[in-house]
């Protein structure tokens, strides 16, 4: 038997005041795998991760996590259960808890925390910024350290919305190297939102072009950035940097 999807979107639908914004929405990531969610501002890229992260609700279609079924017309798997860890650009560290308690926060209370949060710390390399606070810690080293928060908890799937972009030019290579190095090591499936052909390219095994709320296009990123489907794939694709 074949192994199912990590994450299976079908058929999803959206509207707001009888404006359609994800419309017919299909996309899947396998285990291991970076699925990117690329297309233009506007295309409806944040409303279809927040349906999958369960913040928001579908009006039509389903997502299942490893063939299991979190969300159709008659279902809905509240947020904190559906393994989904996520990052967004604004998803700030509480400023006044230490990086070792942030990193701690979704793991839960009771339990023996301090080993996952020691091992967290040293996969992205700042083994020695426990005691510190978020004040203290340069733009990439925050983002390092949410990126432990994210994964502690050991989620399933990992949804990014544009996390790097509020980082430079030259320090995003490297934190975005950091970031598939580590998501990579714990097997995370990922879905990543941007609107970058460039960083689609970069991070992904597969890309699911949208535009106007629809998937115009799914595939790797060669053959995509090769064969684009139409003359309007071929023109967002020419500003790849
Ligand atoms: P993207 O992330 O690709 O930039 P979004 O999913 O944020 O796109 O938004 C898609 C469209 O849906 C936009 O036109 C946006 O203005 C609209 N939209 C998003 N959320 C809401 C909402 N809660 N109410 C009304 N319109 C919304
Ligand atoms: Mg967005």
């Amino acid at each position: 038997m074949t192994q199912p999807p990590r994450l299976e979107v079908t058929h999803l639908a959206k509207s707001f005041d009888r404006r359609r914004v994800v419309d017919d929405v299909s996309l899947s990531v396998m285990p291991g795998q970076v699925t990117c969610l690329l297309g233009p501002s506007g295309c409806g890229k944040s409303t279809t991760l927040r349906i999958i992260a369960g913040v928001d609700r579908p009006d039509a279609g389903r997502i299942a996590v490893d063939g299991a079924l979190i969300c159709d017309s008659t279902t809905s798997v509240p947020p904190e259960d559906r393994s989904i860890g996520l990052m967004f650009q604004d998803f700030a560290l509480f400023p006044h808890l230490s990086v070792a308690q942030n990193v701690a926060f979704g793991l839960g209370r009771g339990r023996d925390v301090a080993p996952r949060v020691a091992e967290m710390l040293a996969r992205v390399d700042l083994p020695d910024y426990g005691n510190r606070y978020p004040h203290e810690l340069s733009g990439g080293e925050q983002q390092r350290v949410a990126l432990a928060r994210a994964i502690a908890p050991r989620p399933r799937i990992m949804l990014m919305d544009e996390p790097f972009s509020g980082l430079d030019d030259r320090l995003r290579d490297e934190i975005r190297d950091q970031t598939l190095d580590v998501l990579k090591a714990e097997g995370t499936a990922v879905l990543l939102v941007t609107h970058e052909p460039g960083e689609a390219m970069r991070m992904a095994d597969e890309i699911a072009l949208m535009r106007d709320g629809r998937i115009v296009q799914r595939g790797a990123p060669y053959n995509i950035y090769n064969t684009p489907v139409d003359l309007a794939a071929a023109a967002f694709f020419s500003d790849i940097n």
